[in-house]
C-alpha cells in the first residue's frame, strides 16, 4: 500500500486564449491505507484530479507521490495503481474468471499465480461459484462485482474509484458501498473516490476533500466537515445544521 501526496497541484486545459485553470493548487497528504472521497458539485474538477494521479492526465504544475516515488513523469502502468470507472466494461465474449485474469494475461504473468490471484479475488467478492458464466448471465451487481474484481487482482499499491456508483439504482448503489466498504476493510488498500453525492461520501470516508470550482475546500473527517464547514460553500453543500 502507500500514501499518497498532492504538492500544489495545478491543472489547465488549453492553451493561449484558450487556457482554462480548473485545478487551482491541491495539497493533500493521504496515509498508507486510508479511504479518502473526494465530493462536490459537477464540474469542479474532481475527475481530473483523479486522472492526474492515475496518470491519465498530465499534471500542469505542483507534484503527485504515490509512496516514496514521485509519479508526475510517470506513465499510467507504472504507477501501480487500478482504477474504477462509472461505465466498466466486461467483455461479452469471455468468462468472468477471463474477463478478471486479462490484465494479468497480458502482463505474461504464470497461469498458477493468475489462478491463485483470480481466486483469492473472487472469494472476496463473492463470484467463486460465477467463475465460468459470462456477463450476461450476471446480475446487475455481480457485473459490478467482476469489474471490481478485474482492479483487485492487480493487486495495487492505490485504488481510484470515478463515480462508480451513479449509474446504478439505489438498492444496488446501496449494496455496492457496503461491498467497497467490506473490501477496504479486508484488503486495506490506500483508496480515491470521487463522487458527487455528499450522502455516500458521508457513509464511505474516512477523510474527505471537499471541492469547488477547482478548489479544495476542506479536508477532514466527516464529523469535521459536518460540524466545523470550513466555508459557507461547504456548509450549504454538505447541509450541515444553521
Ligand atoms: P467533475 O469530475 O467534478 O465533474 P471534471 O474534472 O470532469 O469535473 O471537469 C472540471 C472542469 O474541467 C470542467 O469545467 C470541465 O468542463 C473541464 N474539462 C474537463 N476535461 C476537459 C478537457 N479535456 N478539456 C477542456 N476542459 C476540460
Ligand atoms: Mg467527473
Amino acid at each position: 500500500m502507500a500514501a499518497i501526496q498532492l504538492k500544489d497541484v495545478v491543472k489547465r486545459y488549453g492553451t493561449g486564449k484558450h487556457e482554462l485553470q480548473v485545478i487551482h493548487g491541491v495539497n493533500a497528504d493521504i496515509a498508507d491505507r486510508e479511504f479518502i472521497v473526494v465530493v462536490g458539485p459537477s464540474g469542479c474538477g474532481k475527475s481530473t484530479l483523479l486522472r492526474m494521479v492515475a496518470g491519465l492526465e498530465e499534471i500542469s504544475g505542483g507534484e503527485i507521490r504515490i509512496g516514496d516515488r514521485v509519479v508526475n513523469d510517470l506513465e499510467p502502468a507504472e504507477r501501480d495503481i487500478a482504477m474504477v470507472f462509472q461505465n466498466y466494461a466486461l467483455y461479452p465474449h469471455m468468462s468472468v474468471f477471463d474477463n478478471m485474469a486479462y490484465g494479468l494475461k497480458i502482463k505474461k504473468m504464470p497461469p498458477a499465480e493468475i489462478r491463485q490471484r483470480v481466486d483469492k479475488a473472487a472469494g472476496i467478492l463473492e463470484l467463486s461459484h460465477l467463475l465460468d458464466r459470462k456477463p450476461r448471465q450476471l446480475s446487475g451487481g455481480q457485473r459490478q462485482r467482476v469489474a471490481m474484481g478485474r482492479a483487485i487482482v492487480r493487486q495495487p499499491q492505490v485504488f481510484l474509484f470515478d463515480e462508480p456508483l451513479s449509474n446504478l439504482d439505489a438498492k444496488l448503489r446501496a449494496q455496492t458501498r457496503l461491498e467497497i466498504q467490506k473490501l477496504h476493510r479486508e484488503l486495506g488498500i490506500t483508496s480515491l473516490f470521487v463522487t458527487h453525492d455528499q450522502v455516500e461520501a458521508m457513509t464511505l470516508a474516512q477523510r474527505m476533500i471537499v471541492m469547488n470550482a477547482g478548489n479544495m475546500e476542506q479536508f477532514g473527517t466527516p464529523e469535521e466537515v459536518y460540524h466545523r464547514p470550513a466555508s459557507t460553500f461547504v456548509a450549504s453543500f454538505i447541509g450541515s445544521p444553521p
